[in-house]
């Protein structure tokens, strides 16, 4: 394709440039073209017409993008360092926590999503004309094959990373105009975008930086402020979102979660906020409409909170931690403060089933999750303690998953916060059998299930239940049996105390006489 002028001159690019600078510091991403919701089509109208524009939708709370991130880095850094080789590409992404009407205008549902296109179809919002790039695998190499092929080029079979040739400490050498916009676009604009009590994260922290201030391991309970904060944000993500509000699915989902919300959340505002929504509900997208007839936006679900950042939750590193975190902690407490009905499990079950399928935007998170959530194991939910053990084996399994990742390469994760089997032995030493058990990634904890229940009980919802047998009909024949025992016990220690104090008394009556 000929290379022709930049369109619309030089005053767009250099409005993008003076508007993207306003949005933060420089970061060392040599080539990575950081863009906002005002520079985004500035910017790119401000690119050659032949320039190919590789964009990365992502949400910076996202795992799965925060893994992706450094192999997204090399990409940038491979092309920034071919230069102005044909066919040049820039590389780009754009915050959808921050900008999310822009994401949902590119139709984006789950992150990260990749998608390539000529600059100016990008900057015109030509859907029509972009390709969703689906490589093989999220490593950079992969994504750069995927672009060869679709662009039928032959990138001089070098690699991306420090082991190629053109690696990224080559990328100084790339002088053109992507790479630097890139230099000063490249601050991102993270935390609490979405307003008061969004996603905040810690923007710009250094590794480390907050270590000391961080809750101890030894932490007794799950942290109410966490658990408000998962709920102010997913609910803020979610309205932020029209695409995800769509279709009969969708609203299902919404139903059986603020449902459950308004049931269980255990802080009273999020609880009213819940109750409130459960009741406008049906004027605000009535069971016909394929759509929210008015926004969702409007309502809050926890009015009147003063959540501003995350606390047990908080990372050590920017961006991590934070909302999954809290999210989590949401889950289970909302199992663990179930009545003990016989289906209340499987209702809960289908609400954060639904809730993770349709707006939890991960998407590999919420893969593999919906996958597990419709399992063999997951049929077998029905009650509360079903519920409360299927979560905590759940959420354990992507522990096990995300600490062997983080065993190899320490910068996946948050090294002031690994991930192990839960609970550790110093929150729950009677949870696990046998000592030699403790280790963090072994597939065979020798469990004590019994005792992993209660603990989760008075983790979660601060209930200390007085036995932890199974919630069948032996454990109520035993409860009923230990109950009966307990009043025979209390009454017979009741009457033993007064008999006791009335034979003091007489003997005291006995005694001052004789003195
Ligand atoms: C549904 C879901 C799926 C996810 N899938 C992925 C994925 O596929 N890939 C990925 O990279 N990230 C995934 N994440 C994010 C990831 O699990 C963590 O949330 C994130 O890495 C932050 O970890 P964290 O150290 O804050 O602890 P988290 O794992 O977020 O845990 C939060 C808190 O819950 C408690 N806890 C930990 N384990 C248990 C347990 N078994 N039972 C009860 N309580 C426990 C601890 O107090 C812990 O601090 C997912 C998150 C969610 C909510």
């Amino acid at each position: 394709m000929a290379r022709s002028r930049p369109r619309g001159g030089w005053l767009p690019l250099l409005a993008a440039l003076l508007a993207a600078a306003a949005c933060g510091a420089a970061e060392d991403k040599p080539g990575l073209l950081e863009l906002t919701a005002d520079s985004f089509v500035p910017t790119l109208q401000g690119l050659d017409d032949s320039r190919w524009v590789l964009m990365e939708f992502y949400a910076h709370w996202c795992p799965a993008c925060q893994r992706f991130q450094p192999e997204y880095e090399k990409v940038a850094a491979f092309f920034a360092a071919r230069g102005e080789a044909e066919p040049v590409v820039t590389v780009s992404r754009l915050d959808c926590a921050n900008f999310g009407d822009m994401c949902g205008k590119f139709k984006v549902h789950g992150y990260p999503t990749m998608k390539l296109g000529l600059a100016a179809d990008l900057a015109a919002l030509a859907l029509d004309k972009l390709t969703v790039v689906e490589p093989a695998s999220r490593h950079a190499n992969s994504v750069i094959a995927f672009l060869e092929k679709q662009l039928d080029a032959k990138f001089s079979g070098s690699k991306a990373g420090a082991g190629g040739s053109t690696d990224g400490a080559a990328s100084g050498a790339a002088t053109d105009k992507a790479t630097a916009a890139a230099a000063v676009v490249g601050g991102r604009k993270g935390g609490a975008g979405l307003g008061k009590g969004g996603g905040a994260a810690i923007d710009g922290v250094q590794p480390h930086e907050h270590a000391a201030e961080l809750a101890p391991a030894s932490r007794a309970r799950a942290d109410l402020n966490d658990i408000e904060g998962a709920t102010i944000t997913s609910w803020q993500y979610l309205g932020a979102s029209p695409l995800l509000l769509r279709g009969p699915e969708a609203r299902q989902a919404l139903k059986d979660w603020v449902e459950l919300l308004a049931d269980a959340h255990p802080v009273e505002r999020c609880q009213l906020g819940a109750q409130r929504l459960r009741a406008s509900l049906p004027e605000y997208w009535p069971d016909d409409a394929d759509e929210p007839r008015k926004p969702l936006q409007g309502l809050q679900i926890c009015p009147g909170s003063d959540f501003k950042d995350w606390s047990g939750c908080r990372g050590s590193v920017a961006d991590k931690r934070g909302y999954t975190c809290g999210l989590w902690q949401l889950f289970h407490t909302l199992a663990s403060r179930l009545p003990d009905s016989d289906n209340s499990g499987a209702v809960w079950l289908a609400a954060v089933k639904g809730f993770v399928s349709s707006y939890f935007q991960c998407s590999e998170c919420a893969k593999h999750f919906v996958r597990h959530a419709g399992g063999e194991e997951a049929v077998a939910v029905a009650r509360k303690r079903d519920a409360v053990l299927w979560m905590w084996r759940t959420h354990n399994i992507v522990n096990r998953r995300l600490g062997a990742e983080e065993a190899e390469d320490a910068s996946k994760g948050d090294p002031a916060a690994p991930h192990v089997q839960f609970p550790p032995a110093s929150l729950c030493p009677q949870c696990r059998r046998a000592e030699e058990g403790a280790a963090a990634a072994d597939e065979a904890v020798p469990w004590d299930e019994d005792a992993v229940h209660a603990f989760l009980l008075s983790y979660y919802s601060g209930e200390a239940p007085l036995d932890a047998a199974p919630a069948t009909g032996l454990r109520s024949r035993r409860s009923s049996w230990s109950d009966a025992g307990l009043v025979v016990v209390l009454v017979a220690a009741c009457v033993y105390a007064v008999l006791r104090r009335s034979g003091q008394y007489a003997l005291k009556k006995v005694h001052s006489r004789s003195l």
